[in-house]
């Protein structure tokens, strides 16, 4: 079914819609064009998912192409993608040159010939230095890049400078650059199968098909098998709490197309939990399962070390459930310590754990802390916000 942003009045205010519609209109002679590395996993697929057609349903004519990459290519894009988050990185003249020719294959026939060019993440960053340039060009960066690995930075610098703005997720991931900057918050969908109500039955009936009982609390975390988002250090909590209160795991995650690393985490993640009888790990794609987790869920987790942004807490908080995360990245931005959750240091796997059995134990405190998510959510990080951040910037740039 098509998006129409007049659904969107069920959830957020009328004057919002209207406001959209409005301010759209100054744009509606332009043609803008979002190009990223995948339709399928992780969360630039999913914001994008919504963004784009709920643009053109407001008026603004908006395309979204993929770059067509392979198996090496994007080993290599997922090794600059942990270095620009801070890790180690051998750069090589064969991974540049295999970067830069993908890269310089797909721009002579991908048209871009839009009033915008809006490209996300280092994958499509290039493409800008192969193409006749005769609008502006956008980068919209979504990994920490507070730490980046400086080496990679430099190299990178090249493309990055030849855009007209950099947009971020967070003020402290702005580049130390000379450059027009800006921040624009992510967002999620409240329509979606991932994030609309579901009831009860319906619940229990898709985590009755996994095998995933009620009878005791779950806790939960809905993330790709990555080692940013830290599944050890989840497991690690889990062993935790089950010796102080019974209850059971569920670690879902999707793979994407464009994270090659993502299979053998999974089964890294697989062996680690032969022990125990409660915990499910589940890899699969499949939005209705991750609704009825985050909401089935009595806290989910975040444990990542490092996290651009993480829909997934939104995600959770917009179903009333309170979330304990690391204070890293996007979350401190969604997460208010002791109001919609808790916020702990990465490596202290105690604090989380004595977290997550206050929350347990006071079923009172948890529902508080998850209404007051929702509404944290609804006024922050839903998509409708997002529409209006996106046409703001392409009208004033
Ligand atoms: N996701 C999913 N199924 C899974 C795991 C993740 O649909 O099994 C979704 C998740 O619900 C969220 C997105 O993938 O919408 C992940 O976005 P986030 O910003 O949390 O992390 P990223 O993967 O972009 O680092």
């Amino acid at each position: 079914m098509k998006k129409r942003l007049d659904d969107y009045r069920d959830v957020v205010l009328d004057e919002v819609v209207d406001l959209i519609y409005e301010q759209a209109h100054k744009l509606s002679d332009k043609h803008v064009v979002h190009v990223n590395s995948t339709y399928e996993g992780g969360g630039v697929a999913e914001m994008l998912k919504s963004v784009v057609p709920l643009l053109n349903d407001a008026g603004v004519k908006t395309g979204w192409r993929i770059l067509f990459g392979s198996y090496g290519f994007y080993k290599i894009t997922k090794e600059f993608h942990n270095a620009l988050q801070g890790d180690e990185l051998t750069l090589s003249a064969e991974k540049k040159n295999r970067y830069e020719e993908l890269n310089a294959n797909n721009s002579s026939f991908m048209h871009l010939d839009h009033d915008y060019v809006i490209i996300h993440d280092p994958q499509p960053l290039p493409l800008i230095r192969f193409v006749k340039k005769k609008q502006p060009w956008i980068w919209r960066a979504h990994i920490d890049l507070s730490n980046p690995n400086q080496s990679l930075l430099s190299y990178l610098k090249k493309f990055i400078v030849m855009y007209d703005s950099i947009i971020v997720s967070r003020e402290s991931y702005m580049l130390p650059y000379d450059m027009h900057q800006a921040v624009i918050h992510p967002s999620i969908d409240p329509l979606t199968l991932k994030n609309r109500d579901m009831d009860e039955d319906r619940v229990s009936k898709l985590l009755g098909d996994f095998k995933i009982t009620q009878d005791k609390p779950i806790i939960s975390q809905v993330s790709r098998f990555d080692r940013w988002k830290d599944p050890n250090g989840v497991i690690r909590v889990y062993d935790r709490v089950r010796k102080k209160i019974d209850c059971s795991l569920v670690l879902l995650g999707s793979t994407a197309f464009d994270d090659p690393e993502g299979e053998a985490i999974y089964h890294d993640v697989l062996n680690q939990v032969n022990e125990y009888e409660d915990v499910h790990v589940i890899s699969q794609a499949n939005d209705n399962l991750v609704n009825a987790v985050q909401r089935a869920s009595s806290v989910v987790l975040q444990k990542s070390v490092r996290e651009g942004f993480a829909l997934t807490v939104s995600e959770a908080l917009w179903k009333e459930t309170p979330v304990v995360a690391s204070n890293v990245g996007g979350i401190p931005l969604q997460v208010k310590d002791g109001f919609n959750g808790y916020l702990v240091e990465p490596t202290d796997y105690n604090k989380c754990a004595e977290r997550v059995i206050k929350l347990l134990s006071d079923p009172r405190k948890a529902h508080k802390m998850g209404v007051n998510g929702r509404k944290y959510v609804k006024d922050n990080f839903l998509v409708t916000r997002h529409l209006l951040d996106w046409i703001k910037f392409l009208g004033e740039i």
